[in-house]
């Protein structure tokens, strides 16, 4: 019997009871990247003991990032919510001396109507430091989202206009970097080098040494990236004006391309994500595009790249892969896995906007048409105990999933990699797409070193009573 291939997308949408990690978690990698912040989550010890946690041995480096944690007489206002919060704000900036303080709010403060936006001006105001409100709680989002709440808020605290010369240059600390210890002269002689095309900024947080690849890459295509959101420093925040272009690095930034839409006035680029070779020259390409510029020499640079691959290609050719969904990165990997030869059943996520991954989507369709191999169903608020029913059935060679699945998958034989380590490792450009195949092939790896032992199933099939 010949089943008829679904010739679009199918998309469906289950429950919404899946496990993923609180938004808060976005402070372990903000507080990092963005090195003058500090993040003040306003929540309880519920909020705290999460955080401890997922943070792992990072908790011990004096982390620029604390707790208020509510207390009964906060919950029935019989403390003043604002006297509470001036009292711990001056004692960060006596301690710590921030550019920019973060209050996370949390699912407490929802439910609480704690009005965060409406106290933070007033505090700002009187303590002069900069206070930025995200609400980043799991009532309304999952993990990455809470980088796109905190990156929306600080989208409406770039500078709009600054007239000098020299303080945009100063502002574009990415620029800086790349001339840095060059003579003046060559500086000059380098700009020219560059097409003459309105400004764009990139979004997202990357670690530092992504964020230069990627800006390099535009380079050698003529283009200028006049600054990421966010930048090393809050006080290097890019300057955004009307008009100006913006371009998203990643999946789950939809709200910051919303607020940089709606209230900046920029225009978005909507491309593929740059993850795996594909990716990224699909990215470049319609940024080139978009400016009108010819790409040079990507087919051959996608080229070198998957035949850099080829021994982990050979692991995981023909073999299927099966997305839990808890971090959405979901689409992009498997549209990159598919691309490695690899087949994907179902693609969970925890949500999916639709115009915001338009361009990924498209592509996802068309490397599965060019693939030859059935379009995968994507499953938006995934059910997990549905999803491991499914995955009895389908017995997929690997399933990507939270913690909290992998071991017991594990013990019935199931190969999982923990789905976490993709939103930590660097996974964007080119070069980085071996990492990315490093940690997919790395439980097939173990598993087929380990495999003669005989112990791949350790759980009775049948509990006998
Ligand atoms: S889900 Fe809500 S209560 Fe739980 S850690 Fe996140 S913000 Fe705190």
């Amino acid at each position: 019997m010949t089943v008829a291939q679904p010739d679009a997308l199918n998309f469906d949408c289950e429950t919404g009871n899946y496990h993923t990690f609180c938004p808060i978690s976005c402070v372990a990698w903000l507080y990092q990247k963005i090195e003058d912040s500090f993040f003040l989550v306003i929540g309880t010890k519920t909020c705290g003991y999460f955080l401890q946690n997922a943070m792992g041995v990072m908790i011990f480096a004096e982390p620029r990032y604390a707790m208020a944690e509510l207390e009964e007489g906060d919950i029935s206002a019989q403390l003043n919510d604002y006297e509470e919060l001036k009292r711990l704000c001056l004692q960060i900036k006596r301690d710590r001396n921030p550019s920019v303080i973060v209050w996370i709010g949390t699912c407490t403060t929802e439910i609480i109507k704690m009005d965060l936006e409406g106290l933070a001006p007033k505090l700002e105001a009187e303590i002069g430091i900069p206070i930025v409100v995200a609400r980043a709680n799991g009532l309304d989002y999952a993990f990455t989202q809470g980088e796109d709440t905190v990156l929306a808020a600080m989208a409406a605290r770039c500078p709009s206009k600054v007239d000098n010369e020299a303080e945009k240059a100063e502002r574009n600390a990415i620029q800086r970097l790349l001339s840095f210890g060059r003579k003046q002269e060559e500086v000059a002689q380098e700009s020219s080098e560059y097409v003459d095309h309105p400004p764009l900024v990139l979004f997202g947080s990357l670690p530092d040494p992504v964020v230069t690849q990627l800006t390099l890459e535009l380079k050698k295509q003529g283009i200028k990236v006049s600054g990421w959101l966010p930048a090393k420093r809050y006080t290097e925040l890019p300057i955004l004006e009307e008009g100006y272009y913006v371009c998203g690095v990643n999946p789950f930034l939809s709200r910051t391309a919303t607020a940089l839409m709606r209230r900046r006035k920029c225009k978005l680029i909507g491309a593929p994500f740059p993850i795996g070779p594909d990716g990224t020259r699909a990215w470049i390409e319609k940024i080139c595009s978009v400016f009108g510029v010819e790409p040079q020499g990507l087919a051959d640079r996608e080229q070198q790249i998957w035949a850099s691959l080829e021994d982990y290609l050979k692991l995981i050719r023909g073999k299927s892969i099966f997305f839990m969904g808890d971090n959405l990165l979901e689409v992009s990997l498997a549209r990159f896995l598919i691309r490695c030869g690899m087949t994907c059943p179902e693609i969970g996520i925890p949500y999916m906007d639709k115009r915001y991954q338009g361009a990924e989507l498209a592509l996802l369709e068309q490397t599965c048409q060019e693939m030859g191999v059935p379009l995968p169903r994507i499953v938006e608020k995934p059910d997990n105990y549905n999803q491991i029913q499914r995955i009895y059935e389908l017995q997929p060679d690997l399933v990507i999933t939270g913690m909290a699945h992998a071991n017991p998958l594990e013990a019935r034989g199931i190969n999982t990699k923990w789905s976490v380590e993709f939103t930590f490792a660097q996974i964007h450009g080119f070069t980085n797409a071996r990492d990315i195949l490093e940690l997919v092939t790395r439980p097939l790896r173990r598993n087929l070193a380990l495999k003669d032992l005989g112990w791949d199933k350790l759980v009775k099939e049948e509990a006998r009573v």
